[in-house]
């Protein structure tokens, strides 16, 4: 379906989520379309009626998905033909459509190619467009709600005030942010919360500000909006969004959500431990700040009382001069990690001053390296250390054999991926300052 989101202060934006993965109250005030309110079978919507001409629709299962991404991409205000052809990748159309727009919806018997050519063959919408000409508008605030459906209460607070009283005399509620994880849980496991507690558009929770010495990113900001904001200046950031899951879930997906599930391989952790990111914990007693290393306690346990949210995290500044992440999963785009690595390396001379590694997949929690990065520390950034400390990386945590990878495995690829780095450029980008 596609929500109308906020485009800067006056204007809106249509954006794509999975459907199956929203808490029906949490839509309250907002405006949505759905497949089906796009067009009608007389008056086709232009997507409907191009993936109609294209071929691109055979057993319908997943066309209502393609559908809603594919007319967010429509409308999407900065799509423009390209000046020059993409390269050859034909990852954006002729007109200016971006292919990744569609990732996250599965066809299992049309095919991709007539669903690309319909989007490809896709023109600009008509000014007179209802859905085009809504963008110019404001988006409508979320609405306060408190619904009793089935015995479940459902409650979009005011405030953070007033959110955070619930959450000191509930100590049972569910927060809930994206759902991406919890409508999981929902869907797939029947699970239902007593007292659900919705808290992705607080105020509080979605600044991001850089200040002198620390970027400090609202935990309720869903990735793509985390992508579009910092605009590549967190290079290990930038490289970490395009990997995780697919757009359509990052559309939903909070950075505080994925703390929040602790699960030992999510992603951000990771890149947040090698950014030396700290979490900001917020209650009635006020904020307390904790370093994300602390914050992980158990198998899917932090420190986090009950009745505290997750504010914000926080990243010191200057951010480490050599950054990078490495996820290894079985496909490409939109899967769990089987392991991800994230390096954060000062290089000074040739030498290796500072280095901070984050793992996931390895351990009941993600952890840093520490025993690789004191084998780099002081030493020449060289094949020789790289050779040794992938050795040491090579042995970290205690990786188990599940589904997704073997131990065996994923001890390989913490080794190989220190290799990998060096090989990849960082070492030759330091081979080239130190032989100048
Ligand atoms: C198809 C699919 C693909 C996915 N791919 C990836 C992937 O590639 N990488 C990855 O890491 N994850 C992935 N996920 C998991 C999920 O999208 C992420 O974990 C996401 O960041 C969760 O954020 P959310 O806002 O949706 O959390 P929610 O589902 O709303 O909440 C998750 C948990 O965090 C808690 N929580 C949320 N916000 C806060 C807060 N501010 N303070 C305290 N607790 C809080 C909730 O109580 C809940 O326990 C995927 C999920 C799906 C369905």
């Amino acid at each position: 379906m596609l929500v109308l989101g906020p485009d800067g202060d006056d204007a809106s934006a249509w954006v794509p989520v999975n459907s199956c993965l929203v808490l029906v109250h949490a839509l309250e005030g907002q405006e949505i379309v759905t497949a089906e309110g796009l067009g009608s079978p007389e008056a086709l919507h232009p997507v409907q009626a191009s993936l109609a001409e294209a071929g691109g629709s055979q057993c319908g299962y997943c066309t209502p998905g393609f559908v809603c991404s594919m007319a967010a991409e429509f409308y999407r205000a900065g799509r423009v033909p390209p000046e020059e052809p993409d390269g050859g990748h034909r990852e954006h159309g002729p007109n200016g459509f971006d292919l990744h727009a569609l990732s996250g919806n599965l066809c299992r018997c049309t095919g991709y190619r007539p669903i690309r050519d319909a989007a490809y063959a896709l023109g600009m919408p008509d000014p007179a467009d209802a859905l085009a000409e809504r963008r110019f508008r404001s988006a409508p605030g979320p609405a306060p709600a408190d619904r009793v459906v089935d015995g479940s209460r459902f409650v979009r607070p005011a405030g953070l005030d007033e959110t955070l009283r619930l959450l000191r005399d509930e100590p049972e509620a569910t927060v809930i942010a994206g759902a991406t994880d919890w409508g999981v849980e929902v869907n797939l496991r029947g699970r239902r919360a007593a007292l659900a507690v919705m808290i992705d558009r607080l105020p509080e929770l979605r600044a991001l500000a850089f200040r002198e010495d620390v970027i400090e990113i609202g935990a309720a900001l869903t990735l793509s909006e985390i992508e579009g904001r910092l605009a590549g200046r967190v290079p290990l950031l930038a490289e970490l969004v395009p990997q995780f899951a697919s757009r359509l879930i990052r559309n939903s997906a909070t950075i505080g959500g994925n703390l929040g599930t602790a699960s030992p391989i999510g992603d951000a952790a990771p890149a947040l431990l090698a950014l030396d990111a700290r979490v900001v914990l917020t209650s009635l007693d006020g904020d307390r700040e904790v370093e994300l290393a602390e914050y992980f306690s158990g198998y899917r346990e932090t420190v986090r009382r009950t009745d505290e949210l997750i504010r914000a995290v926080r990243i010191p500044l200057p951010l480490a001069s050599v950054t990078a992440f490495h996820k290894i999963a079985k496909r490409r785009f939109d899967d769990i990690s089987s392991v991800a690595i994230a390096f954060a390396l000062d290089l000074d001379g040739g030498v290796v001053t500072d280095a901070r590694i984050g793992l996931g997949g390895v351990a009941a929690t993600p952890l840093r390296a520490r025993a690789t990065e004191q084998r780099l520390i002081g030493e020449p950034w060289d094949i020789a250390t790289v050779r040794a400390a992938s050795a040491v990386l090579g042995s970290e945590g205690t990786p188990m054999s599940d589904h997704r990878a073997s131990a065996d495995y994923r001890a390989l690829m913490l080794s190989n991926s220190l290799l990998k780095l060096y090989s990849a450029g960082a070492g030759a980008a330091e081979r080239k300052v130190v032989t100048a």
